[in-house]
């Protein structure tokens, strides 16, 4: 039986002990709060902000190191964060930006190996993990699955693993050359539209919840937002199905809630005509972050250990 642990840093960072897919004890997380509470989440990004890179694999490693005291056989850890990840580096990560050149796995591997714990590491990309938890825990892994993160960023997650960037987040879905909100600085892009800095920078007046709340009051620059909003990810989930066939989306994140999903369905259906691309499923799910660390845990058997 493969004992793993899998970790997620997004908005803050979760541990757990993974068993054959499912979490066994209870998931760690720092900053340690309840793990339900929603409310203080933009201030909790700010302490990982505020790290840099080096105190951010130490903090990691004692979080594994508490999962598998001394003794402990663990077969493989899986790291998942945010951004563009290559054999363990992190070589871009727009809401992260001192992790941007880090070498994580190898710093975690130090880490660990200074804690007596010997084992082999596995740095993901955290809408990955969350794709690859999906498949592990409703028997897909024989299918392609695809998912979409709503929250700090904008995520965009694949299974099974292909080398590749897949920064969905940053699809282009407009030609205004005024939509330059997104954190990596391109133009036209999906998360200067849906982020959560790129909102706030678009509302200066406004905060995300109260954009939306304004919205189905009915305020009218709200409404035609949230529409813009709308269209925009029918717009990126689009061109994933022009360009890798229809087949199942999950959408999913920190802000789900502000997803409708009829009114996603309906831009979609104006946007894909081709009939062989129609039959496309889209599911919305609460939040879990079990998921994305069981895909973490799960993704540290295949892709490529380091
Ligand atoms: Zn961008």
């Amino acid at each position: 039986m493969a004992r793993n642990v899998g970790v997620t840093m997004t908005d803050r960072v979760v541990a757990g002990l993974i068993e054959d897919h499912k979490v066994s004890g209870e998931l760690l997380q720092y900053p340690a709060v309840s793990y339900d509470s929603a409310e203080a989440l933009p201030d909790e990004m700010d302490v990982l902000i505020e790290m840099p890179a080096a105190a951010l694999c130490e903090m990691i490693c004692d979080q594994i190191v508490l999962l598998a005291p001394a003794g402990t056989r663990i077969d493989a850890v899986g790291v998942a964060m945010p951004g563009i990840i290559r054999n363990g580096i992190i070589e871009d990560s727009p809401n992260l930006p001192q992790l941007k050149g880090a070498h994580v796995a190898e710093a975690l591997r130090t880490g660990l190996a200074a804690r007596n714990l010997e084992t082999t590491v596995a740095v993901l990309n955290d809408a990955d993990a969350a794709a690859a938890g999906l498949a592990a825990t409703r028997g897909q892994m024989d299918r392609l699955v695809r998912v979409w993160t709503i929250g700090n960023g904008i995520g965009f997650g694949r299974y099974p693993y292909t080398e590749g960037p897949w920064e969905g987040g940053h699809t282009v879905v407009t030609l205004d050359p005024k939509e330059n909100y997104c954190g990596c600085g391109g133009r036209g892009h999906l998360e200067g539209i849906m982020g959560h800095r790129a909102m706030r920078l678009r509302f200066l007046d406004l905060e995300p919840d109260e954009i939306f709340a304004q919205a189905r009051k009915g305020d009218k620059r709200c409404a035609d937002f949230v529409e813009r909003w709308h269209l925009g990810l029918a717009a990126a989930t689009a061109t994933q199905i022009h360009l890798e066939g229809p087949g199942r989306f999950y959408f999913t994140g920190r802000d789900i809630q502000r997803l409708d999903l009829s009114r996603l369905k309906e831009h979609l259906y104006q946007m894909v005509k081709m009939s062989p691309l129609q039959s496309y499923t889209l599911e919305i799910l609460p939040e879990d972050r079990t998921i994305a660390v069981i895909g973490a845990a799960a993704a540290a058997e295949f892709v490529g250990k380091c």
